[in-house]
């Protein structure tokens, strides 16, 4: 497996638009775009910092990942996703490892990406993401 950088952090929001005002206004961080991706009912902003990138995460729907996230823990740091070249490879490999993995088949993530979720017990207690994308 080959981790290439840091690709992006994942961070849950109650409203998007609020949120960009703290990060467009106040940090001047420009939002390249938004796009909602059904199958997790998330709506996500793209602020890319530098070789790496925020992505602002607003649920779409009251029963989301996002949604339930906020409820347990409140608005924050959600997940934090790796650049692999090859995100099969780096599944086999992870469980090959003991890894417990969410997604044992890559599936498709925000920004063109092919993701797989590892789970937070194998990993410290953070939900971390490996993302492949060209
Ligand atoms: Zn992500």
């Amino acid at each position: 497996m080959n981790i290439k950088k840091v690709d992006h952090i994942g961070i849950a929001v109650k409203n998007l638009d609020e949120a960009l005002k703290f990060y467009e206004k106040v940090l001047g961080i420009k939002c390249e775009g938004i796009e909602v991706v059904e199958e997790q009912k998330v709506k996500v902003a793209f602020l890319p910092v530098g070789d790496t990138e925020i992505e602002l995460l607003e649920s779409t729907s009251e029963d989301g990942p996002i949604a339930k996230f906020i409820e347990k823990k409140g608005e924050g740091i959600q997940h934090i996703a790796l650049r692999v070249d090859n995100i099969q490879e780096a599944i086999e490999e992870m469980k090959e490892k003991g890894i417990k993995m969410i997604d044992e088949q890559p599936r498709y993530g925000a920004g063109n990406a092919k993701i797989a979720f590892c789970h937070p017990k194998s990993t410290n207690g953070i939900l971390l993401e490996l993302s492949e994308r060209k």
